[in-house]
């Protein structure tokens, strides 16, 4: 395989991901690269199209648009519910993700946008969504992915290991960790009509 980004192949990055503010809530270091499969969907797909097709040793910056990244910000997945609605063991501070269910059991992951004495303000979108990312990758490797990894549309570790972690910026504020812990005491969660 020529060392070109293309599908097929797993890419070696090294990036760092920034907001339109310049704050940076990503990276992944020349030391510690990145890993992904190229034409699976590991990578936003804003960020995928433009790598294809560069050579190992390249570097690009590239600016991702909502709508490739998180998607665009939808002012009606924001709700404000009685705090009574909530559990009353659950945590609620500003910034803080919690795992809703609904009426038909949907999980749902929301951010604590408010809190008053009565109640609180729940945002039911993405952490990133409406927000432009700015990368600057550089390209360290290119190799052809094996065929267990095509299948499990994943590249596996350096012994052929499951040691994938999904690559979905969710690391963003520790976002994963706190859907681990609120999911273990998750509870009945009735939407207001
Ligand atoms: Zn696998």
């Amino acid at each position: 395989m020529p060392d070109v980004v293309q599908d097929g192949a797993v890419v070696s990055l090294a990036y760092t991901l920034k907001l339109a503010n310049g704050e940076i809530i990503d990276y992944s270091e020349v030391d510690d690269p990145l890993e992904y499969l190229h034409g699976a969907e590991n990578i936003i797909p804003g960020l995928e199209r433009e790598l294809t097709g560069l050579h190992v040793g390249d570097s690009k910056e590239v600016e991702v648009q909502p709508a490739d990244a998180y998607g665009d910000y939808d002012p009606d997945e924001v709700e404000v519910v009685e705090r009574s609605m909530l559990p009353k063991d659950m945590p609620l501070q500003l910034g803080t993700v919690l795992a809703i269910q609904d009426d038909e059991n949907n999980l749902s992951e929301a951010i604590v946008r408010a809190i008053s004495a009565k109640d609180v303000t729940l945002d039911f979108n993405h952490p990133l969504a409406g927000q432009k990312l700015f990368f600057s990758v550089q390209v360290l490797g290119v190799r052809e992915a094996s065929e267990e990894e095509l299948a499990h549309g994943h590249p596996h570790g350096p012994d052929g290991e499951e040691d994938f972690d999904e690559l979905d910026f969710e690391d963003f504020e520790d976002f994963d960790d706190d859907m681990d812990e609120d999911f273990e005491d998750e509870e009945d969660f009735e939407e207001e009509d």
